[in-house]
């Protein structure tokens, strides 16, 4: 059997596949980070790329030693059989703060908004919408602990969603808190859980001693039970004075602007260098445990990562996760746009004029041509395959005349054009079709 692509990754097929769908379309990709470029560039974010791997140290600090991205899931990088301490990057934000305090942005007027889109990597056990090698569209902001840039950061994240049509999107809403109410937060849990530790399974016996919080967000249906049966208190009871007013502020612009979103006291991150605001993005099918993104306030990071202390809040969502959820509401794509022309030679002779022809034109037009001759029955039904504009044909007669026989595929019209006037030609019929839409 032919070689197949690693377990848990994806082609990204063309137009015409066989095996097509929105969550493997090359170009349901594109038409994601087009929507995200649109929103985002309007809202000042400039874009950056930052590489696909990075020192295991930073991701170690971005994501958390205790993690299981970090204990489990990261792909090492290898070269000449020696481990060079690099991973494939298992998310941007690590990268982002790295790139903005390396590159000396932090000069630049604050705050600072950055996107970026592109792989991610983890070795998780694949599923539907979980694989190895999956893409986020990532937005961060630097250097601001302004409420107002949280609630624009979630109208953005919506927005982008919105710009795609998507309807069953739901925003989770929550805080958790400064350093000091985690502290009261998760000696309330310790006590609480102290109890109960047979109940646990050992994974939460750990957080027990290092993070009781990330027991909230275990995966383990006893856990789980043993949560729901202690009515735990959310963390959004402990939150100080000014995580609080931090809060209601966040919530007060997405009020006014009408952004729909449920405060959701179960939202916890358990990591030191989150603070308060922190949301997930929820669709109706694609299920409660698997989210379209995520987002959140990380003001401890860049200290975390050996830089100054630099305020920062940023999101990502999971573009494969949006196309299922495309896929679900019944969304498609807009229709690809053809070429303006596509040209044919009737005999062999003039299949070199009729490429020559094509190539003058591709200065500012898409114009496609055939490598073998057709007879115009054939071509005319080629340029309709294509969704070309216009079908042009080549022969003996065209050739000695310096012309081409054009014909307009929908009204079915035809003239002879002059080669020398063409651009100008189907640059008129391209504007006029515009105008009249
Ligand atoms: P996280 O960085 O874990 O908060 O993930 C942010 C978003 O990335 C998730 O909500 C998903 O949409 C997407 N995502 C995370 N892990 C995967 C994965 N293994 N496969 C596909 N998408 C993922």
């Amino acid at each position: 059997m032919a070689l197949q692509r690693p377990k848990g990754t994806q082609d990204h097929l063309p137009d015409g596949s066989p095996k097509l769908r929105l969550d493997v379309s090359a170009r349901a990709f594109k038409h994601v980070t087009d929507a995200a470029e649109l929103v985002l560039e309007r809202s000042g974010a400039a874009f950056m790329a930052t590489p696909l791997f990075e020192e295991a140290e930073l991701v170690k600090r971005g994501v958390g030693g205790s993690t299981d991205i970090v204990r489990k899931e990261m792909f090492m990088v290898y070269y000449f059989g020696d481990h060079g301490g690099y991973v494939l990057r298992p998310e941007g934000t690590a990268g982002m703060v790295r790139a903005y305090l390396e590159n000396g942005l932090k000069q630049l007027p604050a705050p600072f908004k950055l996107w970026t889109h592109g792989p991610m990597f983890r070795a998780e056990r694949q599923q539907r919408g979980r694989l190895r090698q999956f893409h986020q569209v990532d937005y961060e902001v630097l250097g601001s602990a302004d409420p107002l840039v949280d609630a624009e950061a979630i109208w953005l994240m919506m927005q982008v969603v919105r710009e795609l049509g998507l309807k069953g999107v739901q925003v989770k809403l929550g805080s958790i808190g400064d350093p000091e109410d985690r502290d009261t937060y998760n000696a309330y849990l310790r006590e609480l859980f102290a109890g109960h530790l047979e109940r646990l399974s050992d994974d939460s016996k750990e957080r027990l001693a290092r993070n009781p919080m990330r027991i909230l967000d275990s995966k383990s249906q006893e856990d789980q039970d043993l949560i729901s049966e202690l009515n735990v208190r959310p963390m959004l009871d402990f939150l100080g004075t000014e995580a609080a007013a931090h809060f209601q502020a966040v919530r007060g612009y997405l009020d006014a602007w009408g952004v729909d979103y449920q405060v959701d006291p179960s939202i916890v991150r358990g990591l030191d260098y989150y603070r308060r605001t922190a949301w997930e993005l929820h669709h109706a099918h694609i299920g409660a445990k698997s989210a379209l993104g995520g987002g959140g306030r990380y003001d401890g990071l860049a200290r975390e990562l050996g830089g100054q202390d630099t305020p920062g809040i940023g999101w990502a969502f999971g573009i494969e996760r949006v196309l299922i959820a495309m896929e679900e509401e019944g969304l498609t794509l807009p229709a690809a746009a053809g070429p303006a022309v596509y040209i044919a030679a009737l005999d062999a002779e003039h299949v070199p004029l009729a490429a020559s022809v094509a190539l003058g034109l591709r200065s500012g037009l898409r114009a496609d041509f055939g490598y073998k001759p057709q007879k115009p029955g054939n071509a005319f039904r080629e340029g309709e395959r294509r969704g070309a504009a216009y079908t042009a044909l080549i022969g003996s007669e065209e050739a000695a005349a310096g012309t081409v026989a054009l014909k307009h595929m929908v009204s079915g019209e035809q003239h002879s054009v002059p080669v020398s006037e063409l651009a100008a030609f189907l640059r008129e019929a391209a504007s006029a079709a515009v105008s009249k839409n």
